[in-house]
């Protein structure tokens, strides 16, 4: 192990997005601890770096105590349920490492003098009565519906991460994360795009929750990823929306997604699920502005990427039980 390399934490490591940052600080030149209880994430995310030697693997819940031996220079605390058929699966957890596990890893950060940054989220919006959404909107979130583990949590982590910041000068950074695609998606998460293309790729109807007539903005992967990492280097310490603002309703999604898949299936509508947001984009000014990043990958390439990668995967996964996950533990 190269001692003279900078090592970065990152939590949720087996995660869609936790995954992804693993190979870009891996392809960066940093040694890479990932973290991960496996509720949610998939070792098969990151089986390609296990032979890398700058690679490390812990099997951990950071919802309890977290200790990393030796040099530590940057924390991505991306562990998180996020996706609501988890929520309301596995509420507690979700509550738990938004709250304890952002505390827990703050304490780290402070002991090991690293720069952390915590993953929040477009949740944090609710269901918006600003459109787009800006930093300084403070949201419209219902506390006690079933989102409300996951949109309090992480509202609860930014609360602590800045009081970590003021009071104890640990360095700090938090992004508020809009919907992202890419490959390594669960397909049988229940969000709304690998909803669809399981859909298309087991030959069933596309489920339209409401009338469709909801929006979502979605970012491709690799462009989060690069704001993530612009945001962790720069000197802001205050919340930055990272999205792609380019918005869509949730049927012309659908409609997309037969027409990228070429399924002769067709839309059928079932019931808006509670607390719902009717409308979601990002105003990136904040990050045009301090990060000079603005998303460059179009939709129609990034759904191209992500249906190859569904595609890929064998038959047996694309026919698994939808909600056989997340594990309890
Ligand atoms: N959605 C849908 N059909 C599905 C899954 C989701 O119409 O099979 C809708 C969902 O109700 C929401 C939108 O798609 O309005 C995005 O849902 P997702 O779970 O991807 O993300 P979030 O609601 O957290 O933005």
């Amino acid at each position: 192990m190269n001692e003279e390399k900078k090592v970065v934490l990152i939590t949720g490591g087996a995660g869609f997005l936790g995954s992804h940052l693993c190979d870009l600080f891996i392809k960066k030149g940093y040694k890479v601890v990932a973290m991960d209880n496996l509720c949610t994430g998939d070792l098969r995310n990151i089986e390609h770096l296990f032979s890398h030697p700058d690679f490390e693997f812990y099997h951990h819940d950071v919802s309890k105590f977290v200790f990393v031996p030796g040099r530590l220079d940057y924390i991505l605390h991306f562990a998180s349920p996020a996706s609501p058929i988890d929520y309301l699966k596995i509420p507690i957890q979700t509550l738990k490492v938004g709250s304890l596990g952002t505390h827990n890893l703050l304490g780290l950060a402070r002991v090991k003098n690293a720069r952390i940054l915590v993953a929040s989220t477009s949740e944090v919006y609710g269901d918006p009565q600003v459109h787009p959404q800006n930093e300084d909107y403070w949201g419209n979130v219902n506390p006690i519906g079933p989102r409300g583990v996951y949109d309090e949590a992480k509202r609860f982590q930014e609360a602590i991460t800045m009081a970590y910041h003021t009071y104890h000068g640990v360095e700090t950074r938090i992004v508020r994360i809009f919907n992202t695609y890419g490959p390594r998606m669960r397909l049988n998460d229940g969000r709304a795009l690998p909803a669809f293309i399981g859909q298309a790729l087991r030959g069933e109807d596309l489920t339209v929750f409401g009338d469709g007539s909801q929006t979502r903005s979605f970012c491709f992967v690799d462009d989060l990823i690069e704001g993530i990492y612009r945001l962790l280097m720069s000197e802001y310490a205050l919340p930055v929306n990272i999205g792609n603002p380019a918005e869509i309703t949730i049927r012309e999604f659908a409609e997309e997604i037969i027409r990228l898949t070429g399924t002769s299936q067709k839309i059928v509508y079932k019931p808006l699920p509670v607390d719902d947001p009717k409308q979601r984009q990002p105003d990136i000014s904040r990050a045009k502005k301090i990060l000079d990043w603005e998303p460059r990958i179009s939709r129609s390439d990034g759904l191209e990427k992500t249906y190859a990668y569904f595609r890929s995967l064998s038959k047996e996964e694309w026919f698994k039980d939808p909600y056989q996950f997340p594990k309890k533990s």
